[in-house]
């Protein structure tokens, strides 16, 4: 064989293994495309990843547990090298993750933290409890703003999903702020609905939240207006939202109630203009999925994955070593210069 001829067939052959020659195969699960944070976070990595050099696997569960379990053993029986999982539930993988572990492939908690399992090697996320501070903070801003000294301000209180260790950081956060106010009697939770186990919001089900407002209203406020609502997530706040609309706040004398939120979602970006919504919590998915995509290249290359956080999530098993981002609080005052400036959307998207 001549050497033109042997060249040629291993050119032939290399773009035929075209799979081999990438530096590996990372699956991502995401739990669900209900909410467009998480086509985000999915596009973003996959871009990324690809631009790195990896191959992917991108899976949505629609907020089905089983489901979620069955893409993640896909995944490992395919032979990933990575999995970076956003759980449903975090505390049902530990079985799959054993055999991940056992087959040497290395796990991401990507923005929940998966509990109860000794084979996560690293979170990337968000600061968590900032979140809450920050969502709690808007609220009183607001409260102070639309309500000025009419004191106490009447506020009901929404907790994200039971299953998701995030909900329970955000609660907390927000819990730090509200506490004092409420101690002090100038915020008065009128249902006495209080705690995760009381407000939780099982799934982030907008209509569950929607359900629950409506109780509220009709059982703590037929002859007294709420003042704020504190809700942990943009799918709630909308239906939050639609429950006050329904019985009439937002018009005539009725003023619209602090509603929180987050993600900065389209609708509730359209929401916070229309002088519905008052606030969310941009987390940038760009920069979570730029984070992942290092934690994975430094794994897989034998470097160093950059963490700043070795205390905050006990999973159950051990402490995760974790990256967390720095979330920012919008509201129509700077909703213009973070989302649209930062290039997160055109105005076309939002306006
Ligand atoms: C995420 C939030 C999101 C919520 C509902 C949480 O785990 O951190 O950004 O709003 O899930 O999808």
């Amino acid at each position: 064989m001549s050497f033109k001829t042997i060249l040629a067939s291993a050119s032939v052959f290399a773009l035929l293994s075209g799979a081999a020659l990438a530096d590996g195969m990372v699956g991502i699960a995401m739990p669900t495309k209900s909410s467009a944070r998480w086509i985000d976070d999915g596009n973003n990595m996959v871009k990324q990843f690809e631009e790195a050099g990896y191959e992917t696997d991108l899976q949505y569960a629609e907020d089905d547990i089983p489901n979620q379990l069955a893409q993640i053993e896909n995944m490992i029986t395919k032979g990933v090298d990575v999995l970076v999982i956003a759980a449903i539930d975090g505390t049902t993988l530990s079985n799959a993750l054993e055999n991940a572990g056992a087959a040497g492939i290395k796990v991401i908690a990507y923005d929940r933290l998966i509990r109860d399992s000794g084979d996560v090697d690293y979170y990337a996320t968000f600061d968590n409890f900032k979140v809450g501070v920050q969502q709690a903070t808007t609220l009183v801003d607001g409260l102070k703003e639309r309500f000025g000294d009419d004191k106490p301000w009447n506020v009901e209180l929404f907790g994200g999903s039971p299953d998701d260790n995030n909900a329970y950081f955000f609660y907390d956060g927000a819990m730090s702020v509200l506490q004092p106010l409420i101690d002090a009697g100038d915020v008065n939770v009128v249902s006495g609905q209080m705690g995760m186990d009381k407000v939780g919001t099982l799934r982030w089900d907008g209509a569950v939240a929607q359900a629950r407002m409506d109780n509220l209203l009709s059982a703590n406020y037929t002859d007294k207006p709420v003042h704020g609502v504190l809700s942990p997530y943009d799918g709630l706040s909308i239906g939050i939202l639609s429950s006050l609309k329904g019985v009439g706040y937002g018009s005539g004398d009725m003023k619209m109630p602090i509603v929180t939120g987050q993600d900065a979602e389209v609708p509730s970006v359209k929401s916070i203009l229309a002088d519905e919504q008052y606030s969310t919590i941009f987390k940038d998915t760009r920069e979570l999925a730029r984070v992942t995509v290092g934690m994975v290249d430094a794994m897989l290359k034998g470097g160093e994955p950059e963490i700043n956080d070795t205390e905050t999530y006990d999973n159950g098993v051990k402490v995760i070593p974790s990256y967390l981002l720095e979330p920012l609080p919008v509201t129509k005052a700077n909703w213009e210069e973070v989302l649209v400036g930062s290039g997160y959307y055109t105005m076309d998207q939002v306006k």
